[in-house]
């Protein structure tokens, strides 16, 4: 029967659908590297196909016949995750949205524009820029990242500080259900628009979103280098709080500073101390206002050095490019963590005792991106071709994830590989509901199956938890984590 299915999508879809095996093992990962040991005896990675619709009744007709067939799906476009949320780990179909490509129309009146799901942000932006428009906040993964993939992920990134997340942002979409039904959601709909916020493509396919958009407006930056952390947050505090509220907090440690100035990538060549970068945009009046709170917190503090405007302006214009620190690698591993803001001086104090305690160094940036909330990624060098010394090193990612908790933070995006902190993720209310709408939506379970909602029996908390802090345990005896 599967086979039979799968043929028949084949057969439909002609060359938007391929089984051959070296353009299937194209989907069978994701940017992050995981050797083969840990995922082959677990996980079916591999598609059986993949197919490219073009529309919303292409999707819609996939679906049908795949929820006939019992095959799971799984949905990908950016494929910018790294916790395997649009890979398989039980085979099927994976259905590649890229080619949902466009804007589908712009309501100057309502100030929104309809845009399909596998548009990126970029070319979006670049889309209502020409018309002197906007969007309202976008991931800092934006040339690559879809509308759809940004929706069905967390949504926090550059400008969520000030204009909120993106479901927050998003009037309607069209979505297909696992079975094939199509569905226009809002917030007043049963299922609503928020079901599919976040839900990592376990509930259905998103084809197009209405979202709110902004007038161009001009902008501001600065970039301030301070001698300590601990002065740091005290300003990034005092600056989120304030009367203008930035459009982007973005802070770097002392570790990041020194990993950036190694590989010659640091702005105005600053070698240590940590960082904030703070933009606003907004009206003249508000851009001066802006000026003024920084000028006048700066003035007469010695913990601060001020960077040249043009600086500034350049470490805007890379604020795509965060992956250019992977080049110390071979390869880096590490967690984002979803903080109170007013725990990120402990949290990063922790981190620095961590580095300290494993003989490594851990590197960790973030965002602001809510008045409350703050994203921190905390990494370190690795090398995925020595597959025991990896696989060790997997151990420091759960300590990190430790620190983040200790701190009322949790791993931002559940994915398959941070299954074994949903109880950390969500309350227990809480994952009961979600839960309760994956049998509502998708009860046979064929929508990507094996993520979010429950750890693999091997990544139970339990195991997976002695298992990671004994591998931490004999790291720290050797003294040596990293790529050492
Ligand atoms: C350098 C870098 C910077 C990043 N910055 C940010 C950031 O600022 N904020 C942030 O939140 N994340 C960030 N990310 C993570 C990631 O880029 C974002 O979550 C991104 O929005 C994912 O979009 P994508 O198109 O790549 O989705 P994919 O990785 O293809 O998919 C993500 C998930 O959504 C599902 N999915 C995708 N499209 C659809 C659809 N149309 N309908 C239903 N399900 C779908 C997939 O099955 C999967 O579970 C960053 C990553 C990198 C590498």
């Amino acid at each position: 029967m599967k086979a039979e299915v799968l043929d028949e999508i084949k057969r439909k879809y002609g060359d938007r659908a391929t089984d051959t095996p070296f353009e299937r093992s194209l989907y069978s990962r994701d940017l992050a590297p995981v050797p083969a040991l840990l995922v082959d005896p677990l996980f079916n990675t591999m598609p059986d196909l993949v197919v490219r619709p073009a529309n919303v009744e292409e999707v819609a007709e996939i679906l049908r016949t795949a929820w006939a067939g019992n095959i799971p799906v799984t949905p990908r476009a950016g494929a910018s995750t790294v916790y395997f949320d649009s890979v398989p780990v039980k085979g099927g179909v994976v259905m590649d949205l890229n080619l949902l490509r466009g804007v589908v129309g712009l309501d100057e009146e309502r100030m929104t524009v309809t845009v399909q799901a596998g548009t990126t942000w970029s070319e979006l932006d670049d889309y209502l820029n020409r018309r002197g428009l906007t969007v309202k906040s976008y991931p800092s993964s934006a040339p690559v990242a879809s509308i759809g993939g940004w929706f069905c992920m967390m949504g926090y990134g550059i400008g969520s500080l000030k204009y909120g997340s993106l479901l927050s942002q998003v009037r309607a979409a069209e979505v297909v259900l696992a079975t094939g039904e199509v569905r226009v959601v809002t917030r007043d709909t049963d299922p609503p628009l928020s079901w599919f916020a976040a839900s990592e493509g376990t509930l259905g396919i998103v084809t197009w979103l209405e979202l709110e958009v902004r007038r161009l407006s001009p902008m501001k930056h600065f970039l301030i280098q301070f001698t300590n952390v601990p002065e740091m947050t005290r300003v990034l505090t005092e600056l989120k709080d304030a009367s203008v509220t930035p459009y982007n907090l973005h802070f770097a440690d002392p570790a990041c500073v020194r990993a950036m100035h190694d590989l010659g990538l640091t702005p105005g060549d600053v070698q240590d101390g940590c960082i904030l970068e703070i933009d606003y945009e907004g009206t003249d009046r508000e851009l001066a206002q802006a000026e003024d709170i920084i000028r006048t917190m700066a003035a007469g503090n010695k913990s601060i050095n001020m960077l040249p405007n043009e600086v500034a302006e350049m470490e805007w214009k890379e604020r795509f490019k965060a992956l250019r620190l992977k080049r110390g690698g071979p390869a880096v591993l590490g967690g984002e963590v979803w903080l109170p803001a007013d725990e990120l001086a402990g949290y990063l104090a922790d981190i620095n005792k961590m580095s300290l305690r494993y003989g490594i160094d851990l590197i960790s940036y973030g965002h602001v991106v809510t008045p409350e909330h703050a994203t921190v990624m905390t990494m370190f060098y690795t090398d995925e071709t020595k597959t025991l010394k990896y696989i060790f090193n997997l151990s420091l990612v759960k300590k990190i994830h430790d620190i983040g908790y200790r701190h009322h933070g949790c791993p931002y995006g559940v994915g398959l590989w941070n299954t074994p902190y949903i109880d950390r993720i969500f309350s227990r209310k809480r994952l009961a509901g979600l839960r309760e709408r994956k049998k509502t939506l998708d009860p046979r379970g064929t929508m990507n199956p094996g993520k979010v909602y429950r750890s693999p029996l091997l990544m139970n908390p339990y195991i997976f938890g002695m298992g990671m802090d004994v591998m931490a345990g004999i790291l720290r005896a050797a003294g040596r984590g990293g790529s050492g």
